[in-house]
């Protein structure tokens, strides 16, 4: 006989379809309810529609009026009748029924069972010779799909928190290659302050290093001060520079925020003779027409050229993603460490003219490929109860879980002191295999055991070892040249959905846009019970496993290493 959760004995929510949607999904005020309350007719389907709703709300999303979650038009639904919709279906779901959601509108329901996904996502793929922005954006505009980036379309986003650690273990990476493993007196400079973007301030503040971004919409980055993640905003160039120099000089990690065009500001430290430390770029290079923001015009008249000439305005913004990578390469050559961070600016940039954007090197082979080859990737999970005091609970447990790894105890106690949540209370760390499978089964028990106050849901960034094809990023200079295979991510689709996630995806065009990138999520709720004992262990055990599987097959010595130290081999 299986356990039954604790928070399962509480009895449910006698709220009607209508009143539900009334208090928690009248748009665009969108709210997860909190507590050990049920709404849907089992955990599983509550997990997702509190996911979905946190997504959404006002404290996570970009833009909820327009269902934008974060990067550039990453939406959660496409219209607001289909995200009312996926409200009442999620309500009403069954244990032995799936929900099926193509790009953002509910489809249908197929019959499952109880370790089966309660929900089958599948947004934004397009056969390839037709995967173009141009032909996504006719199809867009008729209705018939929407983007659904990584974590918006899969329902798993966190706000930028969710990026934070990635962004770390980055600048950490490149402080341990080129600067001693000490970016104290070490200047990082940034473009874009967005969803995931809004990360890099506090990223690079707590590896020690001073922070300059600039992003051309004030609003984005008065979000960023508001959070907590970003110290000081400015709209003016010299005090930017004042503030940034002088804290660089005195070893302050401190973080400013300048007001403008990237390329604008690079073309004047160029002017000044100031060279970054770090040199990076987060704007929403990856859709050249509905995120990234031209040169030579304002906030307002970028979007009125968006809807009134979009070829034309396309064409700008290439131009200036040459422009502006051509500032890059020149402060590459006089000295600042430059890479690219996952966008695809270099792709556009090359298009729009400047034919060595390529020299700047990708984020993944420079830094993060060593730890694929040990299954490791950013791993997050979310307290449903909504109570912080549950992520508190969590953070212990792991750190008491894993006493040998300081890296991981030395995150976990920054990350408590200097996060601020958004939304449903979460965390991020990167755990690897055998590490995953364990911290999962250690949730189940809380959640057994009410040490926790509702069931914690599981995740990751579709950014991880085995769950993407992206020669741009993710699998960028593959040892053996394997780079755009997607047979990767739909394996570990398949292998999630078999061992039981709680609702999976498949995406195209994540990160660096339309016809760059395949990927596939994976969300699995801890909600006490045996079941989710089985699925957490096969789960969490596959996921990781394809990384291995991946990397070992394409030659890292370390993964084939790995794959013999976890049993993996064939
Ligand atoms: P976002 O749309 O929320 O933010 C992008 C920001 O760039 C906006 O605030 C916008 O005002 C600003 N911007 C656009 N043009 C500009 C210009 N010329 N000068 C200054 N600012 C400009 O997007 P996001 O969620 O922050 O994602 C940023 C990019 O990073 C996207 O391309 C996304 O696909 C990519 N991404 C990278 C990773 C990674 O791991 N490295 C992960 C996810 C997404």
């Amino acid at each position: 006989m299986d356990t039954l959760a604790s928070p399962l004995t509480v009895p449910p929510s006698s709220l009607t379809i209508d009143e539900f949607i009334q208090t928690y999904a009248s748009h665009p005020v969108y709210m997860a309810p909190r507590g050990p309350q049920l709404h849907a007719k089992n955990w599983q389907a509550e997990a997702a529609l509190r996911m979905f709703l946190n997504n959404l709300s006002a404290e996570v999303a970009e833009d909820p009026e327009q269902l934008v979650v974060y990067g550039g038009t990453g939406q959660a639904a496409r219209t607001p009748q289909d995200a009312r919709k996926i409200v009442a279906l999620l309500l009403t779901l069954e244990e032995d029924e799936s929900l099926l959601i193509q790009s953002g509108k509910p489809v249908g329901k197929v019959r499952s069972h109880a370790e089966a996904p309660r929900v089958l996502i599948a947004n934004s793929n397009l056969v390839p010779k037709w995967a173009t922005w141009e032909h996504f954006n006719q199809l867009r505009e008729r209705g018939l799909m929407m983007y659904g980036q990584m974590t918006a379309g899969s329902w798993i986003y966190i706000g930028s928190q969710g990026i934070l650690q990635g962004t770390f273990e980055t600048f950490a990476a490149c402080g341990r290659l080129h600067y001693e493993n000490d970016l104290r007196h070490k200047l990082v400079v940034s473009g874009g302050l967005g969803g995931m973007g809004g990360a890099q301030p506090l990223a690079a503040t707590m590896t020690g290093a001073t922070f300059l971004g600039v992003d051309i919409d004030p609003e984005r980055i008065r979000k960023r001060l508001e959070t907590g993640y970003l110290d000081k905003m400015t709209f003016d160039y010299r005090e930017a520079m004042r503030l940034s120099l002088a804290a660089r000089d005195k070893g302050e990690a401190v973080s400013i925020g300048l007001v403008g065009d990237i390329g604008d500001v690079l073309e004047k430290l160029l002017q000044d003779g100031i060279t970054p430390d770090i040199l990076t770029d987060q704007t929403s290079a990856h859709d050249p027409l509905n995120g990234y923001v031209p040169h030579g015009m304002s906030l307002p008249q970028a979007l009125a050229l968006r809807g009134a000439d979009p070829v034309m305005y396309r064409e700008r913004s290439l131009k200036s993603m040459a422009r502006h990578v051509g500032f890059m390469l020149e402060l590459q050559r006089r000295g600042s460490r430059t890479f690219d961070y996952g966008n695809n600016l270099r792709e556009y940039a090359q298009q729009g003219g400047e034919p060595n954007a390529f020299q700047i090197p990708g984020f993944v082979p420079e830094y993060i490929r060593p730890l694929f080859c040990g299954g490791k990737g950013p791993f997050r999970w979310v307290a449903l109860s909504g109570d912080p005091e549950d992520i508190k609970v969590t953070d212990e447990a792991l750190k008491a879980l894993f006493p040998e790894n300081t890296h991981l105890i030395n995150w976990l106690n920054q990350a408590a002191m200097r996060v601020e949540f958004q939304g449903l209370p979460s965390r991020i760390c990167w755990l690897g295999m055998g590490e995953r499978e364990k911290a999962g089964l250690l949730f189940n028990q809380l959640v057994r055991e009410g040490k926790v106050k509702a069931p914690i849901v599981i995740g990751r960034d579709h950014l991880d070892c085995g769950s993407v094809a992206s020669p741009y990023r993710e699998t960028e200079g593959m040892l053996d040249g394997s780079d755009a295979v997607s047979d990767w991510p739909l394996l570990n689709l398949m292998a999630n959905a078999s061992g039981g996630a709680t609702w999976v995806s498949f995406h195209h065009g994540g990160g660096v846009g339309m016809g760059y990138s395949q990927h596939a999520g994976m969300v699995i709720l801890a909600d006490g019970t045996d079941r989710a004992d089985r699925c957490l262990r096969r789960v969490l055990h596959n996921d990781p496993a394809l990384g291995i599987f991946r990397h070992a097959d394409a030659g890292y010595d370390t993964a084939q290493e790995n794959a013999q130290k976890f049993g993996l081999e064939l």
